[in-house]
Parts: structure tokens; C-alpha cells; sequence
């Protein structure tokens, strides 16, 4: 079935972390907590049933709907668009980004780190699904994707840089390349010290820092506090 842009709607979501998980891993300074651990692993399995979910109930109501991450034409490319375009800006990129979705959605916009910074926060996950259905759109408060980053609005904040274990954010943004060596690292201690195979821990730039449960405001570089 052929259908074109305007027949078709993207319904993004944001899932923030609690309050609890977000606490331990800002007390963290290496590896992640294993709260986060765990919530980053097993809280993304409940995101993939969730994509599940939205799409069976939209068949049942008559309209057809893909879930783009779960779709095998996904994958993780080195590359941005062929086999022979190499990005050596973007690194590691892939055909579809819950992130981007989001932002394109109207739901918050990108960190000095590339995370999503959301009305939720930073730390926090998303999902979308693409259905042939005509929403009329959220309205987008932001005419710059980087709106919502105090470094790149007032060129202050830059505390998602210290948080950094592996030093892969600098004032130049997130290299790729560094994150996933140390997410490597996080992934062993999680299978030594926590018992389970998990992947993509860490997360500490998006906790302990002033866009972890909100948008920041002027002059707001606060963060919420290690102790209770
Ligand atoms: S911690 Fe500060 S510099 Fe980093 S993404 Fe958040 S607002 Fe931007
Ligand atoms: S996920 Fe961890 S290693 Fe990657 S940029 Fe954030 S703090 Fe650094």
C-alpha cells in the first residue's frame, strides 16, 4: 500500500524515570546503579510491548501502523545513508531515531549530550509508532533544537561535561565514539555486580544535572539533591 506523507501521523511518547531510580544514579560518579540499570534494560522491554500495544489497538480501530524500531528494516548503520557515505560527523546513526521523532513530535529538544530535554527531563525514554491516521500535530513551542539546552540558549550550564566518566562530552558536544566504549564497560560491571546481561547502562548525563526532571530556567543550574 502506497501512502503519502500527509495520510500519515507520528504519535510519540515520552516515559520519564521515577523519582527513585533517578535518585540513586545521581549519587553515582562511574558505573551506573543498578535501579537505573535495571530500569534503563527492563524498562525498555516494556517500551517495546508498549510500541506492540499502540500498534495491535490501532489495527483493531481500522487504521495501519508500523512501530519504526521494531521494523527489520531498522538497524544500526556506521553509516548515515550508504554503505559508501561514511559520516565521520555523525558516527554511529541509524534509519530512524525515537529522539528526533520526539523533537519532531514537539516534545522537547536536544542537549549539549544529545539527550532529548523534555517538560519530564533528560532522563527518561521514548517510543513512537508511524499510523495512517491525520492528527492535527502538537504544537511545537521551540524554533531551535537545541532550545531547551541551557549551553547552547545562555551559554551557561555545560554540568552534563562533568558528569561524564568517559569524557565523551566536551563543549563541542557527545562523541559517539567515546559513550560507547564506556557504556562497554558499564555493561561488564552490570553483568559482574548485578547478575544480569543488560546493555546501555550508565545515564549519568542525564542525572544530577538541571535538565535531568525538567526544562531548566534562566539562571537554573541547580540540580535535585544527592540526599535525602
Ligand atoms: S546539563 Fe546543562 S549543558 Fe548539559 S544538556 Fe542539560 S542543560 Fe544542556
Ligand atoms: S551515557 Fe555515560 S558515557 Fe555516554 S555521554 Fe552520558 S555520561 Fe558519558
Amino acid at each position: 500500500m502506497k501512502v503519502t506523507p500527509d495520510q500519515l501521523t507520528i504519535i510519540s511518547w515520552v516515559l520519564p524515570h521515577t523519582e527513585a531510580t533517578k535518585f540513586e544514579n545521581r549519587k553515582q560518579t562511574f558505573y551506573p546503579s543498578e535501579r537505573w540499570a535495571r530500569a534503563r534494560w527492563y524498562g525498555e522491554e516494556v517500551n517495546i510491548k508498549l510500541r506492540k500495544h499502540v500498534v495491535i489497538t490501532l489495527k483493531e480501530a481500522g487504521f495501519d501502523g508500523v512501530a519504526p524500531m521494531l521494523s527489520p528494516l531498522w538497524s544500526k548503520k556506521k553509516t548515515l545513508w550508504s554503505e559508501s557515505n561514511v559520516s565521520e560527523r555523525y558516527g554511529f546513526s541509524s534509519p530512524w531515531s525515537e529522539r528526533h521523532a520526539a523533537y519532531t513530535s514537539g516534545l522537547g529538544t536536544f542537549g549539549l549530550c544529545d539527550g532529548l530535554i523534555t517538560p519530564k527531563g533528560k532522563a527518561m525514554r521514548c517510543g513512537s509508532v508511524i499510523v495512517n491516521i491525520k492528527i492535527p500535530p502538537t504544537k511545537k513551542l521551540y524554533n531551535d533544537h537545541h532550545a531547551y539546552c541551557l549551553f547552547f540558549s545562555k551559554g551557561t550550564c555545560g554540568k552534563c561535561i562533568q558528569r561524564c566518566p568517559a569524557g565523551a562530552i566536551t563543549e563541542k558536544g557527545h562523541n559517539k565514539g567515546k559513550c560507547k566504549k564506556h557504556l562497554q564497560i558499564s555493561d561488564n560491571y552490570m553483568k559482574s555486580n548485578f547478575g544480569f546481561e543488560g546493555r546501555f547502562g550508565c545515564g549519568l548525563c542525564q542525572t544530577n544535572v538541571p535538565c535531568e526532571s525538567k526544562i531548566p530556567k534562566e539562571n537554573d543550574t541547580s540540580c535535585k539533591p544527592l540526599f535525602e
